[in-house]
């Protein structure tokens, strides 16, 4: 598939395969971008700067609304693509396109509530006899540079937000998984001037490292691991920069929780997108009393997960991203268990799948908790108490979301205010999220916030006009 900018299908005499992780069969190629491609791109983001700004919020709304029509009429061609290129069940799938419709209909609603307000001069020394109000100005040219695991919501999170608020958008989508997002901004084009919408493909680390330097482009949006978000806010110099990066969300399990609740919770949270979730559940921390119990149960809920075919409907767990991926997952839970962790379930590879596994008596120091692991792992830390459950949950350098299963609402109220995250939910696991509220991490997992609001608020910026009616 072709790039696209300013409107026009440009290729590359550099290709790059992108394989079904599930069979290795090629489904498409991409062009590996060279610098003066971007620069294309670049030119032509902020040529269509003007007429963008010249839309009516209404014309702007409006033609977001057709192209979330125009993604309902190509949901399961797009989940299919999505599947193939992914590996994730196509009922997940089809859930992120239902999220993706969502996503966009959100921004249409927000591109008619762009509001500035009226400032009170007077209220400041020699403020008297003035009238103030903001408006809050597009940014102009926003790069969204997004990750595989949830490829089109994730990259729909940067641009509907973005055009709602009249910048244009460069798209550098991941190189494992780029096809169902150049699929999108192939559907957006047809609604909005050329140059509003263009797709880079290439390597993260020369084409978006382009990107992120250039002093042309005014935001980025990136959405990915922390080792590159630390890298490109080192680079970015005096643009704005969003950073969505890793997580390590705890699931706490306190003496008094719904047992059957905690577990589905794990099942949902760790399992889904066989792992490959930012707000996945990677540190399942249990109260000693009850571990028995919840561990039994979950073991058995684990052994229902039907891995297969992720085009079947009844498979609930499908590849990793690629083999490579698999096999890093496979050496993390072999070093827990050398280092004394047991698996009662899952724990084998079998090319790019990894069986859903849980592992127990995992100690907070083994790098399996340390680190993000990318993959269907429910790792169990044991506690004693409320107090180490919070101890135990804030001890990594990651804030994304976190989960407590408790029916004692002083211990709610307690992790709610003491653990240190962007997102505390209550009787539910992290791996939750609609599509309107703030999403964003505390510590290293990010700076600013997403949720469509938040992300009209981080891609404009506050200018004041001031009457002097003296
Ligand atoms: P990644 O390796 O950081 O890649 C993300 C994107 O950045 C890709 O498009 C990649 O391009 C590009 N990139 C790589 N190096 C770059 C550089 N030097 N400069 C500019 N761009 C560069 O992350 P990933 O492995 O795809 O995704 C998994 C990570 O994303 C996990 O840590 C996960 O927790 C995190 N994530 C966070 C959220 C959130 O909202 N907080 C959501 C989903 C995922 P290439 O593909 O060409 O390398």
């Amino acid at each position: 598939m072709d790039m696209l900018i300013g409107g026009k299908h440009i290729s590359s005499d550099d290709l790059q395969e992108v394989k079904n992780p599930y069979d290795g069969e090629i489904i498409d190629n991409i062009p590996i971008a060279h610098r003066q491609t971007a620069d294309l791109a670049i030119k032509e983001a902020n040529d269509a700067k003007e007429g963008l700004v010249e839309m009516s919020a209404f014309k702007v709304s409006n033609k977001l609304f057709n192209v979330c029509e125009k993604l309902k009429d190509n949901k399961m061609d797009l989940a299919q693509l999505l599947t193939m290129e992914v590996g994730k069940p196509i009922n997940e799938s089809l859930v992120e396109l239902d999220r993706s419709i969502e996503t966009l209909k959100l921004a249409a609603e927000e591109a008619k509530r762009i509001y500035g307000e009226s400032v009170p001069l007077d209220a400041g020394l020699n403020g008297k006899g003035f009238f103030a109000f903001t408006q809050r100005v597009p940014l102009g040219v926003v790069a969204a540079i997004t990750p595989f695991n949830y490829p089109l919501n994730l990259t729909i999170h940067k641009i509907a937000p973005a055009i709602a608020c009249k910048n244009t958008v460069i798209i550098k989508p991941p190189t494992e998984a780029p096809l169902t997002v150049m699929k999108f901004a192939e559907i957006l084009n047809e609604e909005f001037p050329d140059g509003v919408i263009n797709t880079v493909t290439g390597y993260g680390s020369e084409i978006g490292d382009y990107l992120v330097t250039s002093p042309n482009i005014d935001k980025i949006s990136f959405t990915g691991s922390v080792t590159t978000g630390l890298m490109i806010s080192q680079k970015a110099g005096m643009k704005k920069v969003t950073l969505e990066l890793g997580g390590n969300d705890p699931l706490v399990v306190l003496k008094d929780a719904d047992i059957d609740k905690a577990v589905r919770g794990v099942i949902n949270g760790a399992f889904l997108n066989a792992g490959q979730v930012c707000m996945g559940v990677k540190r399942i921390i249990v109260e000693d009393e009850i571990a028995s119990e919840f561990t039994r149960k979950l073991v058995d809920a684990t052994d229902r997960l039907v891995m297969g075919n992720p085009l079947d409907e009844n498979t609930t767990l499908g590849t990793l991203i690629s083999e490579k991926a698999a096999m890093q997952v496979e050496e993390a839970v072999n070093n827990a268990v050398n280092d004394g962790a047991n698996i009662l379930t899952g724990g084998v590879r079998d090319g790019a799948f990894y069986e859903a596994t849980v592992i127990d008596n995992v100690t907070q120091d083994m790098d399996l908790v340390v680190n993000e692991t990318f993959g269907p792992i429910a790792p169990i830390i044991h506690v004693n108490s409320l107090d180490e459950a919070i101890e135990v949950a804030n001890d990594t350098e990651y804030g994304l979301q976190a989960g407590v299963f408790t029916n004692d609402y002083y211990s709610a109220m307690r992790c709610a205010n003491e653990i240190e995250a962007g997102t505390v939910f209550v009787n539910k696991q992290s791996t939750f999220r609609t599509d309107n509220m703030p999403f964003g991490g505390f510590k290293n997992s990010g700076v600013g916030k997403e949720g469509i609001k938040y992300a009209v608020s981080e891609m404009t910026k506050t200018k004041l006009i001031g009457l002097n009616l003296r």
